[in-house]
């Protein structure tokens, strides 16, 4: 840890996408950083999504246009600035009959969907007879078929370095990361935070750092932190549990990834080519348990096995087809009524005032629209008190430079320079990113 003379402007709690961009947002902008992590980097719900970086095709049923904006602009810039990480992925709906979701239902969407994608590097969806479905996809069901439509997104692979890379900015942008630590309080003076006190997993100590500001960012974890400030802190999270499972190559399996509809319920799930084998999920179903405990059930399982055997039949996938399970909970504002699916997938930066001021929680968000809930957070802050970063220049119209560190001219000493030239240097760190962001095998 660095030396502790000051308080921090910003002390995260939470090293998941969120925090972790966050860290590196405000790390660039000049803020003294610290994240406190209570497992290892990308632990918690980052680390078990389905790993796309997409629009969010489902959102359009609930009329959540702005989200599916939001999510297609982030998913350009994420393909700017982590080109490495976030490649173009083809998605390819199969439509059939019986299925609640008509061709052109499908087709409406999908049209939408490209012109809110304005100025996406991807070509636009394209429309499949049933034959050329069939002659693409030799395995796929064919009764009751009536064609297709394709149409691109984007995988992140490993998320996992998405979210450390944006840790290594931050880093090399003068933040402290620390890992294995659990916050374990919030202090208040005055109706204000002050510190966090933290245990730290290996040696059982107790620890103290001052902080400014805090920005809760435990993801599903977020009320249990709010709890460390105050017996009364009122409930904002209504988790949803998300599982998958990973199984190897199996016969009939396709080789574009596939958004199908579950015939169980009608919701769709992905099974999607990743890392040599076939990631498919998700379920979503409120989870009240064990944040510890997070698993995919046997009838989660038996669920994702069963339609994927009926959207490939000659796969005839068991238990046995299974490498691994992983699962999940969404860390989704607190909704007791309606189907999980139509709670918003949009994320609420949270101004705790009523437990103290300088506290913020992280409610909700996606792998996709990190960078942007990072960049509006740090927006929000304003001055911080006590910062020696006065004025915090805005992003917002700036695409925020590669998520690596790299060679980063942006060190922790930015801080101390005037607003004006603070800026030049970022500018002129951002130009570069982006140049090197644009050579060819990045
Ligand atoms: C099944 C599923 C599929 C998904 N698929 C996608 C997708 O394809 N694309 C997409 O964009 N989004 C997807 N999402 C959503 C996305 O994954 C999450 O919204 C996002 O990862 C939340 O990130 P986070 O940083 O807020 O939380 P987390 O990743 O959970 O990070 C919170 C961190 O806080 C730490 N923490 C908690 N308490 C403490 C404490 N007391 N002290 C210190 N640290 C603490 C935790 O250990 C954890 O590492 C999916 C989610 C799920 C569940």
């Amino acid at each position: 840890m660095s030396e502790q003379s000051r308080p921090y402007d910003v002390a995260i709690i939470g090293a998941g996408i969120n925090g972790a961009g966050i860290a590196r947002d405000a790390a660039l902008r000049g803020l003294r950083v610290v994240v406190l992590e209570q497992n290892d980097l990308c632990s918690g719900t980052s680390a078990a999504s389905s790993r796309l970086i997409h629009g969010g095709l489902r959102y359009l049923e609930y009329g959540e246009f702005p989200l599916v904006f939001e999510s297609l602009r982030e998913r350009i810039t994420l393909r700017k600035i982590a080109a490495h990480l976030v490649q173009p992925l083809r998605i390819t709906i199969p439509i059939y009959e019986s299925a609640r979701r008509g061709l052109w239902l499908i087709r409406l969407g999908m049209v939408a969907y490209d012109l809110l994608s304005v100025g996406k590097t991807v070509p636009g969806h394209e429309a499949l007879s049933r034959d050329a479905m069939l002659a693409a996809e030799p395995g796929l069901a064919s009764t009751g078929l009536r064609g297709a439509v394709r149409y691109f997104d984007a995988q992140v692979t490993y998320a996992e370095r998405l979210v450390l890379e944006n840790l290594l900015a931050a880093r090399a942008a003068g933040a402290d990361i620390l890992t294995y630590k659990t916050v374990t309080g919030i202090n208040i003076e005055q109706g204000r935070v002050t510190s966090l006190d933290f245990r730290d997993a290996l040696t059982a100590q107790t620890q103290r750092v001052e902080a400014n500001v805090i920005i809760n960012a435990a993801g599903p974890w977020v009320d249990a932190v709010l709890g460390t400030a105050t017996d009364n802190a009122p409930r904002l999270i209504g988790g949803t549990k998300g599982s998958h499972i990973v199984v190897g190559d199996f016969d009939g399996a396709p080789t574009d990834a596939f958004y199908v509809e579950a015939a169980a319920d009608g919701r769709p799930f992905f099974i999607i080519p990743w890392n040599d084998q076939y990631l498919i999920g998700t379920t979503d179903i409120r989870y009240d348990g064990d944040l510890g405990e997070i698993r995919a059930s046997q009838a989660e399982i038996d669920y994702l096995l069963a339609e994927t055997t009926r959207a490939f039949p000659d796969a005839r996938l068991t238990a046995h087809n299974i490498c691994y399970t992983y699962a999940g909970v969404r860390p989704l504002p607190k909704r007791d009524k309606g189907p999980e699916s139509s709670i918003t997938r949009r994320h609420i930066i949270c101004k705790n005032r009523k437990i103290a001021r300088g506290l913020i929680s992280i409610i909700g968000g996606k792998l996709t629209t990190y960078r942007n809930l990072a960049e509006q957070t740090v927006d929000r802050l304003g001055r911080v008190p006590g910062s020696q970063a006065s004025r915090l220049p805005h992003t917002r119209n700036v695409v925020a430079g590669r998520v690596s560190a790299g060679r980063s001219t942006c060190g922790p000493g930015i801080a101390g320079l005037p607003v004006g030239q603070r800026c030049r240097t970022i500018t002129r760190y951002l130009w570069r990113s982006r140049n090197r962001t644009s050579q060819p095998g990045r």
